[in-house]
């Protein structure tokens, strides 16, 4: 125990300005994605989307030092990604936070289901369900929960953490990402997503390795880029 690795001095202020919270209606998290861009100049819109904003950019709302400290699982399942052994995962999100849970485990499902997660090399599926068993869970909660579910892990109220069979994940790096980002929350998100789960997956953490190069998925980005470009994917 307690062979955790590196805790490093939180950094201060935050790179970007909170949005306000958008009029974001819940949509069902099995519906079609909407798509980023669109590479045909063709006007032609198949279905109506039921949000122009990407799953990794809804619920950017404010920080909070805490919440309720209850955590609760998000209802829904997906479908099985991935062509090896199967993993299950489900989604909890701290009553009280703003934001909807339900952006939170689309935003995850997201991730995970996207061939650069850690399904890559066709020996590992994910399916997000609702109830256990689970092989991890991806929890979304307030500093303050993510210390005490952390500790003896220091977060000190800005990090993020894998403890127990939790990624645990600040809400406040969720809504804000890190100034060394650039504003890039998308790629933030990922990130911290890929990492954290990473470590549910048995992964520790590994340095840059050239300058230049893509960050490694499990490097502490947060903390730093030493010298690589940030990036979010196991397999970008
Ligand atoms: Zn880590």
């Amino acid at each position: 125990m307690g062979t955790i690795a590196g805790l490093i001095v939180a950094l201060s202020g935050v790179g970007m300005v909170s949005a306000n919270v958008l009029p974001w209606e819940p949509s069902d998290p099995a519906s079609v994605v909407p798509a980023t861009s669109q590479g045909s100049s063709s006007p032609m819109t198949p279905e109506p989307s039921p949000s122009p904003v990407p799953p990794l950019l809804r619920s950017v709302v404010e920080e909070v030092p805490s919440a309720s400290g209850e955590l609760r699982v998000v209802e829904g399942d997906g479908e099985v990604v991935g062509e090896g052994t199967l993993l299950r995962y489900l989604v909890e999100v701290e009553e009280g936070l703003p934001g909807d849970p339900a952006d939170f485990a689309a935003a995850v499902e997201h991730v995970l289901s996207d061939p650069r997660s850690w399904t890559h090399d066709g020996t590992l599926a994910f399916q997000r369900v609702d109830e256990e068993p689970v092989d991890f869970r991806v929890t979304l909660a307030s500093p303050e929960t993510v210390d005490q579910q952390c500790a003896p892990l220091q977060t000190n109220g800005y990090v993020s953490c894998f403890s127990g069979e939790r990624a645990m994940i600040n809400q406040n790096r969720w809504v804000s990402g890190v100034p060394h980002f650039d504003g890039d929350l998308e790629t933030y998100r990922a990130y911290v997503i890929n990492h954290e789960v990473g470590h549910a997956l048995g992964y520790g953490h590994v340095d840059c390795p050239a300058p230049g190069e893509p960050a490694p998925v499990m490097q502490q980005q947060t903390f730093g880029l030493q010298g690589c470009e940030k990036n979010g994917w196991v397999s970008p």
